[in-house]
């Protein structure tokens, strides 16, 4: 059976080194990185991504600021919170969790971060770096970001493999398709008109599932000994759990633990690396502004 890629451990090794990275900086520079949140409306899922985030940065001794404005506030209200952070030297990092209410654009939301504290990587200039070879971005998005951390730190060699990732979403299929490529791996996309996905994802040597469909991939769709990176987190129905429901992947992790040579689990797999990438971000930011 595969060897689990421990994602939760992988996250708190690198967490610990930002962590000491931000100590020295507090020594050499007498400062720390700050990390801005804007949480719009009252969903219960972002509040709850928000209030890790900003644990996660105390943790590592970075400064979180936030603002919260209500489902009804303005754009025009979103806009100034975001200004005022791009304003502000102790802000290295603004993040504005999505999905904002309907009556608002994330085009121009987003767009109005400033492209240096631009952590989520979302802005469409860092992103355009990001596809732009020979260009680098100043920030690459935190979840495929955290799944090539993922792949390094276990070892898995990517050049020269072939790389198949389910999903081409804005936030992880395009841009793990191109960090995948720009680690010289033969990238292919598939997606929801893919015909024979199955069949297109067995060729591979790494898969990449981000698809957002509960348990999609079998273990039938895995040649043996690929590795397995699993972004999805799916709820599904579960009387027999406390809450009532427990969280799945895109993959179905007893079916494919048995073919793939490693694989990470969900929960514990890819989210961990999702929030370390965000101090990873926020701390490169700093770093960038007082030169170090
Ligand atoms: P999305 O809905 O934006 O994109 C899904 C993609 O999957 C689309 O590009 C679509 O073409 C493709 N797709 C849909 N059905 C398909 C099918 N049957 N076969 C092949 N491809 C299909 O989703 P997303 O934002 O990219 O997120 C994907 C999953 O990852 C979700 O479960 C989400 O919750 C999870 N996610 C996890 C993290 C994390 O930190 N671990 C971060 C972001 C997203």
């Amino acid at each position: 059976t595969a060897e689990v890629i421990d994602g939760k451990k992988i996250a708190q090794d690198v967490r610990r080194e930002i962590a000491q990275e931000v100590l020295k900086m507090k020594e050499t520079v007498g400062k720390v990185p700050g990390l801005a949140v804007v949480l719009v409306g009252n969903r219960t899922d972002s509040a709850t991504y928000v209030r890790s985030k900003k644990k996660a940065c105390e943790e590592v001794g970075i400064a979180s600021f936030g603002v919260t404005l209500p489902e009804d506030a303005s754009e025009q209200e979103v806009l100034d919170a975001v200004s005022k952070f791009n304003d502000d030297p102790s802000v290295h990092g603004i993040l504005v969790q999505l999905p904002l209410p309907k009556h608002m654009s994330e085009e121009k939301v987003v767009g109005a971060i400033s492209v240096e504290k631009d952590v989520d990587g979302f802005h469409p200039l860092n992103v355009g770096r990001l596809a732009l070879q020979g260009r680098t971005p100043l920030f690459v998005s935190c979840t495929p970001k955290g799944c090539i951390e993922l792949l390094l730190r276990s070892g898995v060699e990517i050049a020269g493999k072939h790389a198949v990732v389910i999903g081409r979403s804005n936030v992880v299929g395009m841009p793990a398709a191109i960090l995948l490529q720009g680690h010289n791996a033969t990238v292919t996309t598939v997606h929801s008109r893919t015909p024979h996905p199955a069949e297109v994802t067995r060729s591979a040597d790494i898969v990449i599932a981000a698809v957002g469909v509960a348990q999609l991939v079998r273990g039938d769709w895995i040649k043996p000994g690929a590795v397995v990176i699993d972004v999805g987190i799916n709820s599904v129905d579960d009387p027999s759990a406390k809450k009532g429901y427990r969280l799945v992947g895109d993959v179905c992790y007893a079916e494919v633990a048995k073919v793939a040579s490693k694989i990470t689990p969900v929960p514990g797999g890819v989210g961990p690396m999702t929030i370390a990438m965000l101090l990873q971000n926020t701390l490169e930011s700093a770093k960038r502004t007082f030169d170090l």
